[in-house]
């Protein structure tokens, strides 16, 4: 996988077909809820957009993981915490 830096630690996700901002594994956790296990169940299936950083940290993609099954409905009680 390939990913082409937008500016300003903006990548392009191949997923989502957008611009967007890579999130630790943590903050993707809290951002949907779930446990980082989940977040890596997620990176494992090839659900959402993960780049390996710095050995064996991840980023993720935070769009991708939003747009998981079961993950629609915290996204739309928390839109406006979102800046996408
Ligand atoms: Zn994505």
């Amino acid at each position: 996988m390939t990913s082409a830096i937008i500016n300003d630690g903006s990548v392009w996700c191949p997923f989502c077909e957008i611009p967007i901002q890579l999130l630790k594994i943590p903050t993707a956790a809290r951002l949907v809820a779930v446990s980082r296990q989940s977040i890596y169940r997620y990176i494992e299936a090839g659900d959402i957009y993960a780049i390996k950083v710095a050995g064996h940290a991840y980023r993720v993609c935070g769009h991708c993981l939003i747009k998981q099954p079961g993950n629609k409905d915290f996204l739309n009680q928390h839109k406006k915490c979102l800046k996408m």
